[in-house]
């Protein structure tokens, strides 16, 4: 939504008194018709990001090399005058910082976002034959819907710690010649009377969700076992790991799938996790490219898919420590809290996008439109608004002023209709060191799904917000 701006060469049919007093909702696409080639080009460039980046670790990495290659200095590293910094945790999390000319005691402006994505984890005790298979055994993570995973290419990404602590990095079924793992799901044609009428939860259930990982059985006439060994020859040959160090293992199952254009115009991304790999690409892009000087800080953590819990998530105190720290070795006498009071945040998530062959879920007077530009969601929460993040209209009102200045095509609503469900995100956790602090990223169709539609130009509106938001006054 952008105020009072005609789209160029438009005729405006629209009265003098709903001119003055209507809100107007064009489409982003219209609004920023002289940036649409940037726009595309940007989400070449996410695309690649995309493909190349899947797992917490992968895009901590990224986001460290980008960083050093912007002149960022490790915590480790950095001294009192260092002004561009970085900090990893438990190669999870990973925050930017560059300092302003106040340093922090004024505070930061800080977006946040996660990097944690819905996918299917291995089993400590992940292999199990079930003739003629060697059968992988996963426990989903985060909320989805389970038949959407059934049929899907799978790959592999993680790392396994042997007994001696040695790391082993895998990664699996994203090379073209490399196998991928599935997932079937049952033929159509034994669905049945009872079958055909089964609510979507027992298409099937969590504890069935195993990929099939082998079917040639070992030639080796004393093992019982002979496709799981055919497996475990495999991890052992490749990896040199054995069965017992899958315990001290992170191994998921990703979805193996490319990020494609979407519809005859190229108009949307289709890819895995958009969610929120979508604003975690954004901020670190924005932090690095924006010029302002204030202090800025992106923060990317991981858990938020399962409700921020654990040392890696925004419940953990990283973010509160960093900063301390960060303030101590300038010898600025602040607290880490007193420093986030003071900031302004954005909440980078995804929101759900306005599907109209799901209209009845939705709101369509608040709902957010693909190709309508950013989202700030103002609430989030379920029900009552229960256990949602409720950013201040003040503050509402200033993130308005900086949109509108920057000529931001921007749009607001909810998650969907009242009552139908909900959601939340990070954004209570920040709120919590009484920083003003709202949602803020693009919406999306399919959440959750291994293939997941984001607008192009609402994932550029989004870069350009975020950009604002570190530069604005
Ligand atoms: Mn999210
Ligand atoms: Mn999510």
């Amino acid at each position: 939504m952008v105020a009072d701006k005609e789209v160029k060469g438009e005729k405006d049919e629209r009265s003098k008194l709903e001119k003055e007093l209507f809100s107007e909702h064009k489409s982003a696409w219209e609004l920023l018709s002289e940036e649409k080639k940037s726009a595309i080009k940007y989400s070449e460039d996410y695309k690649e990001f995309l493909d190349a980046n899947k797992s917490e670790r992968e895009i901590v990495l990224w986001s460290e090399r980008l960083a050093k290659k912007n002149g960022f200095v490790s915590i480790e590293e950095a001294t009192a005058t260092t002004k561009k910094i970085y900090a990893i945790n438990h190669h999870k999390n990973i925050l930017l910082i560059e300092l302003g000319k106040d340093g922090l005691t004024k505070g930061t402006r800080i977006i946040g976002s996660h990097i944690d994505t819905l996918r299917l984890d291995l089993k400590l005790s992940p292999i199990y034959e079930s003739e003629p298979f060697a059968m992988i055994n996963l426990h989903y993570y985060g909320g989805i819907k389970k038949y959407h995973w059934l049929n899907v290419p799978l790959s592999m990404h993680g790392v396994v710690f042997n007994k001696k602590g040695e790391k082993i990095d895998v990664t699996l079924g994203e090379k073209e010649d490399e196998p991928v793992f599935v997932i079937s799901d049952l033929l159509p044609h034994l669905e049945g009377a009872e079958g055909k009428e089964k609510a979507a939860k027992d298409i099937i259930k969590g504890e069935d969700l195993d990929a099939i990982g082998a079917t040639i059985p070992i030639e080796d006439k004393k093992v019982k076992e002979k496709i799981k060994a055919t497996f475990l020859k495999f991890f052992n040959d490749k990896y040199k790991i054995t069965e017992n160090d899958f315990v001290s293992a992170e191994l998921s199952l990703y979805p193996a799938i490319k990020s494609r254009d979407v519809g005859i115009d190229s108009g949307m991304v289709g890819a895995p996790a958009h969610d929120d790999r979508v604003c975690s690409y954004i901020a670190v892009k924005s932090l690095i490219e924006s010029k302002s000087e204030r202090t800025k800080v992106v923060l990317l953590m991981d858990k938020e898919e399962i409700g921020s819990v654990g040392n890696t998530s925004m419940e953990s105190y990283f973010l509160e420590n960093t900063l301390e720290r960060i303030a101590k070795m300038r010898k600025e006498s602040i607290t880490g809290r007193e420093i986030l009071s003071r900031s302004k945040g954005i909440s980078g998530d995804v929101t759900s996008g306005y599907d109209t062959k799901f209209a009845d879920k939705m709101d369509p007077m608040n709902m957010n439109k693909p190709g309508y530009g950013v989202a700030v969601e103002k609430a989030t929460g379920s029900g009552g608004k229960y256990y949602g993040s409720d950013a201040n209209a003040e503050y509402i009102s200033w993130i308005r002023g900086m949109l509108e200045e920057a000529k931001i095509p921007w749009q607001h609503g909810e998650i969907g209709k009242v009552d139908q469900g909900g959601g939340g995100t990070i954004a209570y956790l920040l709120a919590k060191y009484n920083m003003n602090v709202v949602d803020m990223g693009p919406p999306v169709l399919a959440m959750h799904s291994p293939f997941e539609l984001a607008s192009k130009i609402d994932i550029f509106a989004t870069y350009k917000a975020y950009k604002a938001f570190y530069e604005y006054k």
